[in-house]
């Protein structure tokens, strides 16, 4: 009987990492989460894990799904380098470069966002639909869009977290939290900032404390602005702070008010809850996605 093939995946976060060996949603062979400490300890607990897979020649590439900055430029020397992350331990590592080493295995690496945004394109919420986008609003806010089957690169990576959008000062006097903006998209409607406006964790407030009104606003008018920009087929909306299913139904109403009928399709006016979507593949969409840029690059997807 012939054995598929089986990838190694990462989703390297800035607070847990997610290893798995698989080859899609129905077919892991092993998974393995932990917190994310310095980056000699993670990267070595990174590597325990998958050694048995390398030994036994299981696993034949691995894909790196990772938080950043990190430096994409092909021929750059820092290539595959996080960059200047506030993390400060991690910053300037040469993480693709080290878990190459010591697996033995060549490593394909993209941002986080980008690698979920890639794993629900390939076996999730936005499977066939092209472009698409995924928004992630937790620990920070980040884009990643899927055109022709693949995550879309420019100079850098997009940044649409930092997108700059209205600031309800009447309703919202907090002045933001991002450090280079103060009150960006992120600055006003990432976990850190919630926490920060309310006292206390966002997860701790009622699905219907009024603080989510000002929430949808903001998101909707992030969204609103990808959408006129990129016209994606379809919108993914995931992490932490997307768990409150009020809060999307929220934005979904809040996105159609502010585009004013304006953008004429059947699934923003009419069917906007098949255009605006909570991930399908949960709290699998990195590692999964990081497991499909191991594929991918391998044409194991087409
Ligand atoms: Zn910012």
């Amino acid at each position: 009987m012939f054995e598929p093939s089986l990838y190694g995946g990462i989703e390297a976060g800035g607070t847990k990492f997610v290893c798995a060996v698989a080859a899609g949603p129905e077919n892991i062979a092993g998974e393995a989460r932990f917190g994310t400490q310095a980056p000699e300890d993670t990267l070595q607990q990174a590597s325990n894990f998958f050694l048995p897979y390398v030994q036994s020649k299981q696993i034949r590439r691995i894909g790196l799904g990772s938080f950043g900055p990190v430096d994409l430029e092909p021929g750059s020397p820092t290539y595959g380098y996080i960059t200047s992350t506030p993390k400060v331990e991690w910053q300037n590592t040469d993480i693709a470069g080290i878990l190459r080493e010591r697996l033995g295995l060549p490593v394909v690496m993209d941002t986080d966002v980008n690698a979920a945004a890639l794993g629900e394109h390939i076996w999730g919420a936005s499977r066939g639909v092209d472009p698409s986008l995924y928004l992630t609003v937790g620990t920070g806010i980040g884009g990643g869009l899927v055109k022709d089957g693949r995550p879309y690169h420019g100079l850098l990576s997009p940044e649409m977290g930092h997108l700059r959008i209205p600031h309800n000062r009447t309703a919202d006097p907090f002045p933001g939290a991002c450090p280079y903006h103060g009150d960006c998209l992120e600055g006003l409607a990432a976990g850190p900032a919630i926490e920060k406006r309310m006292g206390r964790r966002g997860e701790t407030l009622a699905a219907d404390d009024p603080f989510w009104g000002l929430e949808a606003e903001y998101l909707a008018h992030g969204l609103t602005n990808c959408i006129l920009t990129l016209s994606p087929g379809i919108v993914i909306l995931g992490g932490g702070v997307m768990r409150n299913m009020i809060l999307l139904q929220n934005i979904r109403m809040k996105v159609q008010e502010s585009l004013n009928g304006y953008v004429k399709h059947g699934r923003i006016m009419e069917r906007i809850e098949e255009y605006i979507v909570p991930p399908m593949l949960g709290e699998r969409s990195g590692v999964l996605g990081a497991i499909a840029l191991a594929m991918a690059e391998d044409g194991e997807l087409r």
